[in-house]
């Protein structure tokens, strides 16, 4: 739809249709007119209140027009403006209206993705502009509509076809466009508004290292959009390199903001504290999740009106209108969860990217362990890649050794060399962290005379046995069925451990295997004299709990910690030396083609957690496949060496990144409809490929997803590939096409590149 539309580009003649998106997902914007007191009013940024149904709804006008193709009886007129939001710049709308393109959605599906719900909900209207009257400060700013009188109207201008970015070219991105033409007047530029905050450091950095100064002259040097590898093994000072270059950045202009993203909330306030001591707090926003939503908006706001000069945020930070956007950097560039699972499925790394690309500023994506789509860019030259190979002050890195699990019969977490290790460790007065990416008490709870197993009533998976949080008082004492409880981590149902065997009635129930919880327990009772603590998203669950156990660690007040994947990210433990890697092979023989990526990654990192004050630092990784060629890069800390033959792998495979992917995925009560519902779409595929025959795609045969049941429902997937991203785009717009006027009663929804399979 709206292919037709075209835009009135005659100054003077007030175009009479607003194009207006809105978190609805049947197309890309709405037409609405412009009744008589708006005309003038409107421009591709203003945010709008519109007739939706029968209520109202808050969408984001993206382009004006003289033309719509819905009749006039039809259209309803736009209900009014939302004088209080700052207008979105348009780097911010070019990105939105790529990222729609990109993943096939909606631009206000992903626009208000980011928004405060006190923006994007409206209530009755006085009330809303009153919570968004609170959440800004007491600057206030000009209403759009001064701003637009102050820009001269505003809608005058080139109002050329929506280009792909240049980051097309650059290959995280795609090709061509597949959304409709959307001519596009600029906005109005933002009125600036009193004081910038004045972003001179206020604590001088560290005297750089040859390493750094290195990267930093080069990143300094750099001008426009460009697409900049940094990586640098853990240790090696990347925070410092981002810090410095952010300050010559924001030292160029008055008004740049530069977006600073971050993989992992528990790593946020740290980061944050860091920078507050760089830049006045007043100038730095942070934006995660985590947040209360009066927070949220007060931060998005202050980054929305320009008035922050520093953001530092999570994976939906990236959607954030930032008029004065002149530099990214995604630190951990290829931690999964850049990537949304969720929803409308984005990676915000490829997003940054294209956002760098559409507002021609440069972006650094920083790593110890680039994903392999990055690497195998910067190896083409796509990316430009910078290195810092050494840890910073000489630190060594670790020593890495492995632990063969095959002499040992035992049901024992750690071999005798792992407890002797933590030991000595110990007794020197430093301190051992014990990593097992696996939280609760037991992942399952057997029964020992039946052999039944705790499954999940509503997925296919088994429900893990937990410690309560906090046992009630009076229950503490009463024996397991009052301290543990059976919860699934994927529908989240709990229940009490039950009494007995629901299957046979026997009495005898225990968990199989181990957890973050039990291991806390088992080394509780192996070093009684030790303060152990334990990091894992149960603990994170209470807010400031997670920062509160790694500040206890950096203070000395813990001797061995034990956790998860959260502990394997960006800390800097300065008495930390030695890592123990329970199960270092979870995953190794994993369906999924990116499983020993991510396993590689993860040894990686949490190896890297030890010996960052220059002890002499040991990690021992505990696995059954010691021969596995995965370990002898590891041992080597040889990045290259292990990218480098996965890409070979991948190359051969036609994987990505050298093939591109789409997964449709359908969901119904019983797997036959989902099945069904794929089975046709794959011959409606077919049909389409018959149409605008291309060689290129690949159509696989509709299967149950590995984990077939969730939250009750059976689901299934079909896999499109291509060697052609932009062959692979064409054809998934056709297809969605005719997938959306099929009735049936499967759910289904297309993820463009996918993360998992
Ligand atoms: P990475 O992110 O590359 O793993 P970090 O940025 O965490 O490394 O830096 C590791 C440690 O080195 C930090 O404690 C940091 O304060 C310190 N550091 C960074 N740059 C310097 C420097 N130029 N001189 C001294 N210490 C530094
Ligand atoms: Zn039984
Ligand atoms: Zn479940």
């Amino acid at each position: 739809m709206n292919v037709k539309l075209k835009v009135n580009s005659v100054f003077g003649d007030p175009p009479a249709i607003a194009q207006v998106a809105l978190d609805v997902p049947i197309a890309p914007w709405f037409d609405y007119r412009i009744g008589r007191d708006l005309q003038g009013c409107l421009a591709p940024g203003v945010w709008v209140r519109v007739p939706w149904a029968s209520g109202q709804r808050v969408g984001i006008v993206v382009g004006l027009s003289s033309q719509t193709d819905i009749e006039p009886d039809r259209l309803r007129e736009v209900t009014g403006v939302l004088e209080q939001a700052p207008i979105a710049p348009e780097n911010w709308l070019a990105l939105l209206r790529f990222g729609a393109g990109y993943y096939h959605r909606g631009v206000g599906e992903l626009g208000l993705l980011a928004v405060p719900r006190t923006l994007r909900s409206p209530p009755a209207p006085k009330a809303r502009q009153n919570a968004f009257a609170r959440a800004r400060s007491a600057w206030g700013r000009p209403s759009a509509r001064r701003a637009l009188a102050a820009a001269g109207g505003g809608l005058e201008g080139p109002s050329g076809a929506y280009e792909p970015p240049a980051a097309a070219a650059a290959s995280t991105v795609p090709t061509a466009p597949t959304s409709p033409t959307v001519p596009i007047a600029p906005a109005a530029p933002i009125v600036p508004i009193a004081p910038t905050p004045q972003v001179s450091s206020r604590q001088d950095g560290l005297p750089l290292g040859a390493d750094q100064q290195r990267v930093l002259d080069a990143l300094v040097g750099g001008d426009g959009f460009a697409v900049w590898l940094l990586h640098g093994v853990t240790g090696s000072g990347k925070t410092e390199v981002y810090l410095r270059w952010f300050e010559a950045i924001l030292a160029r202009r008055a008004d740049a903001q530069v977006l600073l993203m971050v993989p992992e909330i528990a790593l946020t306030p740290q980061l944050a504290g860091l920078v507050a001591r760089r830049f006045p707090p007043e100038a730095v926003a942070v934006l995660h999740s985590n947040l209360t939503e009066a927070e949220r908006a007060r931060a998005w706001l202050a980054a929305a009106e320009g008035r922050v000069r520093v953001v530092i945020g999570t994976r939906l930070a990236v959607l954030t209108p930032l008029p004065g956007l002149a530099a990214i950097v995604v630190d951990e560039e290829h931690d999964a969860s850049y990537r949304q699972q969720d929803g409308l499925h984005y990676s915000a790394r490829d997003l940054a990217v294209a956002a760098a690309s559409l507002a021609k500023v440069p972006v650094l994506l920083g790593s110890a362990t680039p994903s392999l789509e990055s690497w195998h860019a910067a190896r083409r030259g796509k990316y430009r890649l910078l290195r810092m190979p050494k840890r910073i002050g000489g630190g060594a890195l670790p020593t890495l050794s492995l632990i063969d699990m095959r002499a040992f019969r035992t049901r024992a977490a750690l071999a005798p060399a792992a407890i002797e290790a933590i030991g000595a460790t110990l007794a020197r007065g430093e301190q051992a962290l014990v990593f097992i990416n696996r939280r609760g008490y037991a992942p399952v709870l057997t029964c020992e005379a039946c052999g039944w197993l705790s499954d999940c009533p509503n997925c296919s998976a088994w429900r893990v046995l937990h410690q309560r949080a906090q046992a009630p008082a009076a229950a503490r004492n009463a024996g397991p069925p009052a301290r543990y409880q059976l919860v699934c981590h994927h529908c989240g149902v709990d229940a009490p451990v039950p009494p007995a065997c629901p299957s046979c009635g026997n009495i005898g129930l225990s968990g199989l295997g181990r957890g973050t919880q039990r291991l806390e327990e088992e080394l509780a009772e192996r070093f009684p004299d030790s303060r152990i603590a334990r990091l894992d998203r149960d603990v994170a669950r209470r807010r400031g709990a997670a920062q509160a156990v790694i500040t206890a660690v950096h203070e000395g007040e813990v001797d061995l910690l034990v956790g998860t994947q959260m502990l394997a990210k960006g800390h800097d433990f300065r008495r930390l030396s030695l890592v123990v890697v329970v199960d270092g092979d979870a995953g190794l023989y994993s369906a999924d083609f990116r499983a020993s990526e991510r396993l590689f990654a993860t040894l990686m990192q949490v190896a890297g957690r030890a010996g960052r004050d220059a002890l002499a630092s040991r990690v021992l990784v505990q696995t059954r496949f010691p021969d596995h060629p995965l370990f002898a890069c590891l041992l080597r800390h040889d990045y290259d060496g292990f990218a480098d033959t996965l890409l070979a792998e991948r190359r051969e495979a036609g994987m990505p990144p050298f093939g591109h992917q789409a997964l449709l995925r359908a969901e119904a009560a019983t797997i036959g409809e989902a099945l069904e519902f794929l089975r046709l779409a794959r011959d409606i595929g077919e049909q389409c490929l018959a149409e605008t025959p291309s060689d290129e795609i690949v159509l696989f045969d509709a299967v149950p997803m590995s984990m077939a049941r969730l939250k009750g429902r059976e689901r299934a997937q079909l896999l499109v590939e291509s060697r052609d991203r932009r062959a692979l785009h064409g054809f998934v717009e056709a297809w969605l096409a005719a997938l959306r006027s099929q009735r049936s009663r499967a759910r289904w929804q297309l993820e463009i590149d996918p993360a998992e399979i």
